[in-house]
């Protein structure tokens, strides 16, 4: 067996992961803290969640998979330039969180790991089953992760590795293969010594305060989940706290000090081919088509969240930047097939310099919709 690791960890290096590691199949060790975070309701809107269905399979993995006998954690790096200071701090483009700059981690870490898969069933006696996951399954990955040796939890709630830091995604391999083990094959050197000691960069610097305390994340307010995960309205007194991000936030993991030890890949499918996928002008994702949008991100992980959430996203990022240019494209959204497109142009024209009392007059006179009139009354 300790062959079969040396085998298991020199051929993930080999498929490009960095970090990896094994343990016996067992429920997460924050499971319970988990539940009660789920009962306080910070996982917001996030139904699935809490499903039961869901909640079964993360308290018995053999839900997942009969017979799983071992969770195989692997890491995949994905940072790759450092943003321009004079583009970072443009407002009158969106920001993108940078794990979305290139590819779709799904396709590319998704392969990856049913390649591994297989791999180890070949090393394997007799007959073996497995299932690979991309955040996607009922696991608690960052917490099984850690068990592994891959990290350990920072206050900002995201696995960090002392010497690389935490911007890489997450993947798992649960097979029915047997790993004898107590520990991880490739544990952190020293990592029970490791951790945030008394920094508290990341809670200080979240721009929407979503740390009720430390290690513990209000989904409700990241910045991340308004963006990418919530389908419908912003809560307004969010809006103005969001700057230009219009998919995820890289605040917290920015001012993190282990992330000066990340490694920049070069040649990586996440990384930008222009600065315009890391930085999008406004002006152009106000102007999104349905078409324009499907073929500009038809290999993005921004696909997912379709063009109405995105072009909501640049609504707010164009009224928090408050530029009278925004003022025209603002106004014809107010036509716009979708009422939460709707609104939320209405919500930013009001921050925006200009005279557009007469559009949101006109538009409110023609609005069927609750929701989008309050926003244009509140607005007009
Ligand atoms: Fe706050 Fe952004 Fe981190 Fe969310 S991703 S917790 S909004 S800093
Ligand atoms: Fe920990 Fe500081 Fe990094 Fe936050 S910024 S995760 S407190 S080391």
């Amino acid at each position: 067996m300790a062959d079969l690791y040396e085998k298991l960890q020199e051929r993930a290096r080999h498929l490009g992961f960095s970090l990896v590691g094994a343990i016996p199949a067992r429920p997460a060790g924050r499971l319970e803290a988990y539940l009660r975070w789920i009962e306080r309701e910070m996982h917001g809107l996030m139904g699935y969640m809490a499903r039961p269905d869901r909640v079964a399979r993360r308290r018995n993995p053999a839900l997942i998979l009969p017979g799983v006998q071992t969770i195989i954690c692997l890491a995949l790096d994905y940072r790759t330039i450092d943003l321009p200071a004079a583009v970072a701090a443009d407002p009158s483009r969106g920001r993108i969180s940078n794990y979305a700059w290139g590819a779709d981690y799904h396709d590319i870490m998704t392969p990856r790991l049913e390649q591994l898969a297989a791999w180890l069933a070949a090393q394997a006696a007799g007959e073996t089953r497995h299932r690979v996951y991309v955040d996607t399954g009922a696991l608690l990955e960052r917490d099984h992760a850690e068990t592994a040796g891959l990290g350990f939890t920072g206050k900002n709630t995201m696995l960090i590795h002392p010497r690389r830091g935490s911007w890489f995604f997450l993947g798992e391999i649960l097979t029915t293969l047997p790993f004898p083990v107590s520990r991880s094959p490739f544990p952190v050197p020293n990592s029970a010594a490791i951790s945030c000691g008394r920094c508290t960069r990341c809670l200080r610097a979240c721009p929407t305060a979503a740390f009720p305390t430390p290690y513990v994340l209000d989904a409700r307010r990241c910045i991340s989940y308004l963006t990418i995960e919530l389908k419908g309205w912003i809560p307004a007194e969010l809006r103005p706290l969001m700057g230009n991000w219009v998919y995820g936030c890289d605040v917290c993991q920015d001012v993190c000090p282990f992330n000066r030890f990340a490694p920049e890949l070069i040649d990586s499918p996440f990384r930008p081919d222009h600065i315009d996928r890391a930085a999008p002008p406004l002006l152009d994702l106000l102007a999104l088509t349905p078409e324009g949008f499907d073929a500009r991100f038809a290999e993005s992980p921004i696909r997912r969240i379709r063009r109405e959430r995105l072009v909501r996203n640049a609504c707010v990022a164009a009224g928090n930047w408050g530029d009278a240019a925004a003022g025209p494209p603002l106004t014809a959204l107010l036509a716009d097939s979708s009422p939460i497109v709707r609104g939320h142009a209405a919500w930013a024209l009001k921050r925006v310099p200009g005279d557009h009392a007469a559009g949101l007059a006109a538009a409110l006179s023609r609005e069927t919709d609750d929701q989008v009139r309050r926003e244009l009354a509140l607005s007009a």
